[in-house]
């Protein structure tokens, strides 16, 4: 903490994501006591065979799958989702992303994975909010583990369909296609973490995983935020 920092948080105090309380100068984005209460998954101890990993099984071949907290939206936690997503708020996925980077640690999670592969925005809705929340998580998790990130390799298309008025059948309908690869040179050969924020019913990454699952060599491992239990 430097004297400028501690300064800036005199200026205009920090406040966590959560509970609204003043942030300690080393809290980030979350006091300590909402941290500790945190729902946590521990699907990371069992990373082939937990509700997320079921998920995908006969569909997709995805060897880990793990969420780092439950989520459910209109809870107090939701709030973090909500700033990170509308709130202007790309550190809150940073912070997130160096948490679960610490806590998937000590599981071994990120044994043999090469690269982190944040799952992309379309260009219209990065271009709206400016950032792409999951590569925020992935900067988080890059800076505990050092793995390097794939930006570059996916493109996502532009639905104007809002995916959570339609029912599981027609999401997987909606999203089959939605990703292209537009480069695979750093795809080949490599066991690469897919990164998202949420999970619901899997359907986005089950179509990420669909778009790169016939890439030479490729290895699909997946890592989000949070996990909603339907
Ligand atoms: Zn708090």
């Amino acid at each position: 903490m430097t004297w400028w920092t501690r300064l800036l948080d005199f200026i205009s105090p920090r406040l966590c994501v959560v509970c609204g309380k003043r942030l300690a100068p080393s809290e980030r984005s979350v006091c300590s006591a909402c941290l500790l209460h945190f729902p946590r998954t521990t699907f990371q101890f069992t990373p082939e065979d937990n509700p997320m990993a079921q998920l995908f099984w006969h569909l997709a071949p995805i060897e880990r799958a793990a969420a780092y907290v439950y989520y459910e939206p209109h809870s107090e936690m939701a709030q973090i989702i909500y700033q990170l997503k509308y709130g202007q708020r790309p550190d809150i996925g940073e912070d997130m992303g160096r948490l679960m980077a610490v806590e998937m640690g000590y599981a071994r999670y990120f044994e043999g994975i090469d690269a982190l592969l944040p799952v992309p925005l379309s260009s219209k809705r990065l271009r709206q909010r400016g950032y792409n929340q999951s590569e925020q998580l992935a900067h988080g998790i890059h800076e505990i583990t050092g793995l390097p990130i794939i930006t570059k390799a996916l493109k996502r298309k532009h639905f104007i369909q809002s995916q959570t008025k339609l029912s599981r059948h027609e999401r997987q309908e909606n999203v089959a296609d939605m990703f292209l690869i537009k480069d695979a040179t750093n795809l080949r050969n490599k066991h690469v973490l897919l990164i998202d924020d949420i999970c619901t019913t899997g359907s986005t990454l089950l179509a990420c995983a669909d778009a790169i699952k016939h890439i030479e060599g490729i290895r699909i491992s997946i890592l989000t935020y949070g996990f909603t239990k339907s």
